[in-house]
């Protein structure tokens, strides 16, 4: 059985998904403070919250489970700087605890995602692993800090991990069954849907005085289903045995806020107003991986690499969602 700690989030859930395709039994573990239960499809569902070991443990006294896939956290940057506390409680103490209990159950293999936001300001465009860490806002310190409680966790307890660092998530699930539903959502993706769809009256593009192409910042946006699969090869390659590692996921293709714009235009075939706003605090101009890594010692291979093809599974799962 594989422990999906966090499997009703859009990731997660995602991820949840693959694996039952694969044909690995799940059990999904999530507070549904920001997953929901109708995310969980596939395999079995306990709810309850990584803040409570006797929750953990009788999870863990349940089911017999060989693995862990973490995706339990909060993500928003900007509340992490208004209110680090329930960061730090949230990812790094919770987080400790559900080691804690896989040590008392001798469970020793944990995929864990984290973040290009561990790597702070980026010193180069093309961001890969060796790249420092040091991150400028309270989320991107919590993941770090589990990064490092899991180097020192495996050479005191042979805890063995694969951290993998996503850059920009993105698109739905490409069958339409599950995707994207934050509250309140903050990501440029779905902003911009939700315009073309007149559910909020513009977007505002921060900042259009960047050193790119065009002004505006650029991103790597990786499709769902890319980090999904990616999870699976982590999976594979640590229940085979494999050693402790920190992969990037990006695409390695960066795209403007306007490219990101244009290609919602033609996909939703939808006029709407775009505004040119300041910058917003925090925002390098261009976050691009090299996820060389990945690639050459697992063979993940990203398939959705154009902008239009993730804003069309966005867009299917958008309007879904919406009923419209
Ligand atoms: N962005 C924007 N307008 C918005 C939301 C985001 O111009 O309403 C920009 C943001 O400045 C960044 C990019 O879109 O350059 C992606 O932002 P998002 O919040 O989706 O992800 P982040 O890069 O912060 O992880």
């Amino acid at each position: 059985m594989i422990l999906v700690v966090g499997g009703a989030g859009y990731i997660g859930s995602q991820v949840n998904k693959q694996l039952n395709k694969d044909g690995f039994d799940t059990v999904v573990f999530d507070s549904l403070v920001t997953g929901h239960k109708w995310a969980v499809k596939w395999g079995e569902f306990v709810k309850g919250d990584l803040a409570n070991l006797d929750e953990i443990r009788a999870l863990f006294n349940k089911y017999k489970i060989e693995a862990v896939v973490d995706f339990a956290a909060f993500i928003e940057v900007g509340e992490s700087v208004r209110d680090p506390q329930k960061y730090y409680y949230n990812n790094l103490v919770n987080t400790l605890n559900l080691l804690k209990v896989m040590g008392e159950f001798k469970i020793g293999k944990i995929i864990f995602s984290s973040t290009a936001a561990t790597y702070g300001k980026p010193l180069y465009d093309q961001i890969e692993e060796g790249h420092p860490q040091w991150p400028i806002n309270p989320y991107g310190w919590t993941k770090l800090m589990i990064e490092r409680v899991f180097t020192d966790y495996d050479v005191a307890y042979g805890l063995k991990h694969v951290a993998l660092r996503y850059f920009n998530a993105c698109g739905a699930d490409i069958s339409g069954e599950i995707g994207e539903d934050h509250n309140p959502e903050s990501h440029l993706i779905p902003i911009i849907l939700d315009v073309a769809l007149g559910k909020r009256k513009e977007i505002k593009i921060f900042g259009t005085n960047y050193k790119t192409r065009d002004g505006t910042c650029i991103r790597d946006y990786v499709h769902v289903e890319d980090l999904a699969s990616a999870h699976i090869l982590a999976l594979k390659y640590i229940l085979g045995g494999g050693k402790s590692k920190q992969y990037n996921l990006g695409n390695g293709i960066g795209f403007s806020v306007r490219e990101v714009i244009r290609a919602v235009k033609k996909i939703t075939k939808k006029e709407f107003v775009v505004v040119e706003g300041e910058r917003r605090m925090g925002d390098p101009a261009v976050l691009v991986a090299l996820s060389k890594r990945i690639k050459k010692e697992l063979g993940w291979e990203p398939k959705y690499t154009k902008i239009e093809d993730i804003v069309e599974s966005a867009w299917r799962w958008h309007r879904k969602k919406y009923k419209t």
